[in-house]
């Protein structure tokens, strides 16, 4: 069985930028990824705060770039879902769905995916009018009436991208203000005609049995309940880490994010961790492809005196 110096787990930002540093370092990769490379960057209209790119760039063609950058290196690439992360002493034993990979050093880049609201008749109307993504899902909802839930910069970004989709958006919030950058917030308000903020609002209940058909709701300041008629709902309520195959020992935050020091080690000698699963202030493709160079570069340091003794 092959020993790999490094195995990457996630196709993100992160996890492209630290296979790339060990590449060209000249370590030998694993790279691991699900689906296809891009991560969050595939459900992604545009990417506008990326630098070096003054007009925006798409999230797919980025994806792209960054997955044709890596061509000229060939990383061991494996289609595969990582199952289990076994924690050695100089090597780590990592199980995908058909086989397992030695490394002597993994990198976790498994990134975040979408809260949910956690309300009854959630699940089963995903894909029945509620969705988690606008790029996937807002055409389904062409000159409809749908509520986007949040106040983040997920929740105003995605509302603008389907503003341009919809007859009325309702962008509900549990607070009198967003969170969001200002020029998000600048945005969405100007749209007055489509987009209609409902403040200091919560959902209390999901109702339809096949379909979604309406949502109740309740003001947090005054107690008023309503139903609100809608045809879609978007649920941008922040993110939860995938972190399903992590090691028992590994140190988390209390959201199950991982603690990394400032070189993206962990509690665990040879594993790193970068990008959303990560615990920390601020989660961009810009931060992501920083800690991934961090992380890669600090992983090959560490080979480097591993094989120096
Ligand atoms: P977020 O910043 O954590 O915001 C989550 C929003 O959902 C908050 O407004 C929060 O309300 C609300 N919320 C949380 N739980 C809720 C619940 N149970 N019911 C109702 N509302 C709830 O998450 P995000 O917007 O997904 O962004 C995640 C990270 O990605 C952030 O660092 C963000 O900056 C980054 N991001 C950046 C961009 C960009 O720069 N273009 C785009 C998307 C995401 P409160 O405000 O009251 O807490």
């Amino acid at each position: 069985m092959t020993l790999y110096d490094s195995l990457v787990i996630g196709g993100g930002p992160a996890g492209a930028t630290a296979v790339l540093y060990l590449v060209r370092a000249g370590c030998e990769v694993a790279w691991v990824e699900r689906l296809s490379p891009g991560g969050q960057m595939l459900l992604t209209e545009a990417i506008d705060n990326y630098p070096g790119f003054p007009d925006g760039i798409k999230g797919w063609e980025l994806a792209d770039r960054m997955a044709a950058q890596l061509t000229h290196y060939s990383p061991n690439r494996y289609n595969q879902a990582v199952l289990s992360i076994e924690v050695g002493t100089g090597r780590h034993a990592v199980t995908l769905e058909n086989e397992q990979i030695l490394a002597k050093t993994v990198i976790i880049c498994s990134g975040a995916s979408h809260r949910r609201l956690g309300l009854p008749h959630e699940d089963k109307l995903v894909g029945r009018g509620i969705s988690y993504c606008a790029l996937c899902d807002g055409n389904f909802f062409k000159d409809q009436d749908v509520a986007v839930v949040g106040g983040g910069n997920s929740a105003l970004e995605e509302s603008l991208y389907l503003a341009k989709l919809v007859r009325k958006l309702y962008l509900i919030h549990r607070r009198d203000a967003f969170r969001a950058d200002k020029i998000y917030q600048d945005k969405v308000f100007s749209l007055t005609d489509t987009i209609q903020p409902v403040l200091n609002t919560v959902v209390t209940a999901i109702n339809g049995e096949h379909t979604l058909e309406s949502l109740s709701l309740r003001n947090v300041r005054t107690q008023e309940e309503s139903e609100l008629k809608i045809d879609g709902l978007f649920v941008f309520v922040g993110f939860q880490p995938q972190g399903q195959c992590l090691p028992a020992e590994l140190a988390l935050d209390e959201q199950g994010f991982i603690i990394t020091d400032a070189e993206m080690r962990t509690n665990l000698p040879g594993i790193y961790a970068a990008g959303d699963i990560r615990s920390k202030l601020c989660r961009q493709v810009a931060t992501a492809v920083g800690d991934g160079a961090t992380a890669g570069h600090a992983a090959s340091i560490y080979l480097e005196q591993l094989h120096a003794y």
